[in-house]
């Protein structure tokens, strides 16, 4: 009997885990989607703990790898130097098809762009520029060597390790079509749409952004998906029994309110829940979308300041998760409200913040 140690799960040996169940949560505008996706598998024995992301590798969406054949003349069942044994269909939908690698644009002559995770969609992805290319089918080989295996993406466990069998991620979704085919990120297409369908996932660590040990208030500021770690502290903290407030501010574009009446917030069946439980102590949503005019994470600070204060006083941690923009401005809101409330000099304000940063104390997780 082999006795050796099983290799551990990673992006080159990801587990196989079968997408249970995907609940549209939200839909705040045509094409900008967000889901509550249950993976069946278990985030303990795979080392996942709250605040760390999970990877995932998809694979390419319905139609690319079709596209990327017909567009190169090759016959899917059939291998190509470029793929070895492998026939090009089978090799194709492992490979990176929706962010076109460097190689392929420049092979293609065009000036490489930046990828989606940068960009506003419309991107050109592979096969658009594959199809650009006059003579394709005469470069088929030097293409399909343009071709990476396909980059994980990232999403943040939203459960906790302790419900069994059951691994919660909150998925962004932005479906879109242009020239006649669908456009949309590769494994949110898989999340969202391939209930029962297998996702290959390994788990990426993420030791500065954990739960205290202590028992301490808890200051969450998230946007949008970035309520995904919160999530997975809140029900972590629920299940454990753990001492500590928590207080959300949460900012999103809601959804609903057409006929002119409110917008609701994704997971405000959620937060009473939570509030009603005591894993929350107190949530404020800030729409972006309110009819009476936008209001954003950073003024529901200012506005609270004092008792952000009596929070930060309490000895509280803070963390902020969601897109580059909110996060990185968290740190100027945080020293805004302690020049308002302690009338400490701007300086002063900056220092402290900066002082919770080198400490901990305040963690930041940016989705770019
Ligand atoms: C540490 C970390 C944690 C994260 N956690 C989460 C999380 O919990 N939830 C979450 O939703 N995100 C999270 N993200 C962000 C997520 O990893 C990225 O948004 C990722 O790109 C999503 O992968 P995808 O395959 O769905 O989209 P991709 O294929 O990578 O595409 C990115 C975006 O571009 C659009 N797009 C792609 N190709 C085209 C095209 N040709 N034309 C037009 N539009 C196009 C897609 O619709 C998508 O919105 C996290 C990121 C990091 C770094």
């Amino acid at each position: 009997m082999d006795t050796s140690p099983l290799p551990a799960i990673s992006a080159r040996n990801p587990q196989q885990v079968r997408i249970a169940a995907a609940e549209l949560v939200a839909r705040a505008a045509p094409g900008h989607e967000t889901w509550l996706v249950s993976l069946a598998a278990d985030a303990a024995a795979l080392g996942i703990e709250p605040g760390d992301t999970v990877g995932v590798i998809p694979p390419a969406l319905a139609g690319q790898v079709e596209g990327v054949v017909a567009a190169l003349g090759l016959v899917p069942g059939s291998p190509a130097r470029a793929t070895g044994d492998q026939p090009v269909g089978a090799w194709l939908s492992t490979r990176e098809l929706s962010i076109p690698s460097m190689k392929l644009l420049r092979l293609a002559g065009l000036a490489p762009a930046p990828g989606p995770h940068s960009a506003a969609p419309p991107v050109p992805d592979a096969l658009d520029v594959i199809a650009s290319i006059p003579d394709a089918p005469a470069q088929a080989d030097a293409i399909l060597a343009t071709l990476r295996p396909a980059a994980p993406r990232a999403f943040s466990l939203a459960s906790s390790p302790r419900e069994e069998e059951r691994l919660d991620l909150i998925v962004g979704h932005h479906p879109t079509e242009r020239e006649g085919r669908m456009r949309a990120g590769v494994a949110s297409s898989l999340l969202t749409t391939a209930v029962g369908a297998n996702a290959a996932i390994f788990p990426i660590p993420n030791p500065q952004f954990r739960l205290p040990d202590d028992g301490s208030d808890l200051l969450l500021i998230a946007t949008g998906t970035g309520y995904g770690p919160f999530r997975a502290f809140l029900r972590e903290r629920g299940l454990t029994g753990a001492p500590g407030r928590a207080w959300l501010v949460y900012g999103e574009r809601g959804s609903g309110g057409e006929g002119g009446g409110e917008r609701r917030s994704a997971f405000e069946d959620e937060f009473s829940a939570a509030l009603a439980s005591g894993s929350l102590s107190r949530v404020d949503v800030a729409m972006s979308t309110r009819q009476d005019g936008p209001r954003y994470v950073q003024e529901v600070l200012q506005e609270f300041g004092p008792d952000v204060v009596d929070w930060l006083d309490a000895g509280a941690r803070i963390y902020a998760c969601g897109n580059a923009g909110m996060v990185e401005s968290i740190g100027g809101a945080l020293a805004q409200v302690l020049v308002d409330e302690l009338g400490i000099s701007a300086g002063e304000a900056v220092a402290q913040v900066e002082g919770w940063r080198e400490s901990g104390r305040l963690a930041l997780d940016v989705f770019a």
